[in-house]
């Protein structure tokens, strides 16, 4: 019998990367070509790269250099650069790595099947840019990874943070019409994933494409549909967060009580060199209406540290506003120097050994306050999405509405993935908590038992955010 063509799709970066490779898996499952965790046996090699950081970049080059070595034993072997580097670097990587069948940029992800067929003709091809007419396969996107539907409402961005490379690899803002999302929500909710993620790099910035619709209407209507257990959106830009989107938290008990907001800075200084649009006060005080608005609400942030200019005053300034604001996690960065950025320009470049000492010192502050946070849930009962195995044998994992992880045992009742289980936290662990299962949730989703016996899947990789 003949064997089946398999493909490797290997993601690093932010959940847009993430859903787009679940669209190029569907795409190629389409074609009759089915997807393998061994590398070393795929027929077709995915590479979905994230270009928001130098050093991700530069192993891009070095995976490919691993995976071209691969065509030495097979000579049939296709292999793809997509993501922001594909977009970043098109026909030069081409030149570099010369085993390289194609690149692929975000905005072309669905043109992946027609790709294959002009490779097979014998093309090298380079398919970046940002087309006017984009193919949506919303059909053939594979959907993976236990029980949330991730559904994209705004491609690209407009604003020019001046450390920020998305605007040149993403491309310019594109909102999808909400009649679409609807549709691949109700899509979503009728296969029974009962959270839904809303994504886009400046998620709140939708608007009805030639309307008058915005983002707080947009979860309105979504947060309307039957079925819909848990709502999450990300990433928030501060300054698009209007009052009405602050209202939300009101309105919509399935409104998680998690939201990401980057700040990336306390010091206003710093926040206008970035280009950023508000000040710490205005970020502050956004902060005060959504916790008004939800009390309990647990924030996460994104934090660049030793922005050129940065001063010693600059860096206290952010360990401030963390200690004022008291996040429940964040994702923390040296500065990195992006092509084609305005940065670039800026004076006052900080060494590398200082900002990786602010760095530290950053996550060390962070580390008390999120152990402080999470022992403050010990003796809680939390509702927890079931989403698979965690590491320890016999374990489960799951998310609870405030996005912690939470690791809890099965017990006598099965849990299947996507299922709504009560858990009393018992123990803080660093960035997870453990916990005693006390009752099953009456709204089952869907998905499979996870009862003793069952097969055991891969604990989900945990993903950086998508810069904003
Ligand atoms: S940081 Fe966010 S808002 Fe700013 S340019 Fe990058 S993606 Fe856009």
């Amino acid at each position: 019998m003949k064997r089946p063509r398999r493909f490797f799709v290997e993601t690093w970066g932010c959940q847009m990367n993430e859903l787009d490779s679940q669209r190029m898996s569907g795409q190629l499952m389409q074609e009759g070509i089915l997807p393998t965790r061994d590398v070393r046996e795929a027929d077709v090699i995915l590479l979905n790269s994230c270009s928001v950081r130098e050093k991700a970049e530069q192993k891009v080059y070095s995976r490919l250099g691993e995976y071209r070595r691969l065509k030495a034993d097979r000579p049939g072997l296709l292999l793809g650069l997509c993501g922001c580097v594909a977009q970043q670097e098109g026909e030069r990587a081409l030149a570099r790595v010369p085993e390289l069948d194609f690149v692929l940029g975000p905005a072309r992800v669905g043109e992946l099947a027609g790709l294959l067929a002009r490779r097979r003709a014998g093309e090298r091809v380079v398919a970046v840019g940002f087309p006017a007419e984009r193919r949506y396969d919303l059909d053939a996107i594979s959907r993976e990874g236990g029980p949330k539907g991730m559904v994209t409402v705004i491609e690209g961005c407009d604003r020019r943070c001046t450390f920020c490379i998305v605007p040149s690899t993403r491309g310019p803002e594109r909102c999808r019409p909400m009649a679409e999302v609807l549709a691949e929500v109700r899509h979503l909710l009728d296969y029974g994933f009962g959270e839904i993620e809303l994504l886009g790099q400046t998620v709140n910035h939708w608007r009805e494409p030639g309307g008058r619709a915005d983002f707080a209407d947009l979860v309105d209507a979504v947060a309307a549909l039957p079925g819909l257990a848990r709502l999450r959106f990300v990433t928030s830009y501060p300054r698009d967060f209007s009052p009405r989107m602050v209202d939300l938290y009101r309105r919509h008990p399935l409104l998680c009580d998690y939201l990401h907001l980057p700040v990336q800075s306390g010091s206003d200084r710093v926040l206008r060199r970035m280009g950023r649009g508000y000040t710490v006060a205005q970020y502050l005080e956004l902060i005060g209406a959504l916790r008004d608005a939800r009390p309990g609400l647990a924030l996460s942030s994104d934090f660049i540290v030793g922005f050129p200019g940065e001063s010693e005053a600059d860096f206290e300034a952010t360990l401030e506003l963390i200690s004022r604001v008291r996040f429940a996690s964040l994702f923390a960065f040296a500065y990195s120097p992006r092509p084609g950025t305005a940065a670039l320009r800026l004076d006052g470049e900080i060494a590398p050994a200082r900002a990786a000492e602010r760095l530290a010192r950053l996550l060390s502050l962070q580390d008390g306050i999120q152990a402080e946070l999470n022992a403050q849930l010990i003796g809680r009962e939390l509702e927890v999405l079931v989403g698979g195995w965690g590491k320890e044998p016999g374990a489960l994992t799951g998310r609870s509405s405030c996005h912690r992880i939470v690791h809890f045992r099965a017990g006598a009742s099965a849990a299947p993935v996507g299922s709504m289980v009560r858990v009393r936290i018992v123990e803080a662990l660093g960035h997870s908590l453990r916990g005693e299962r006390v009752d099953v949730g009456e709204h089952v989703l869907a998905g499979e038992s996870l009862g003793e016996g069952s097969v055991a899947r891969p604990a989900a990789r945990p993903l950086p955010l998508a810069p904003s």
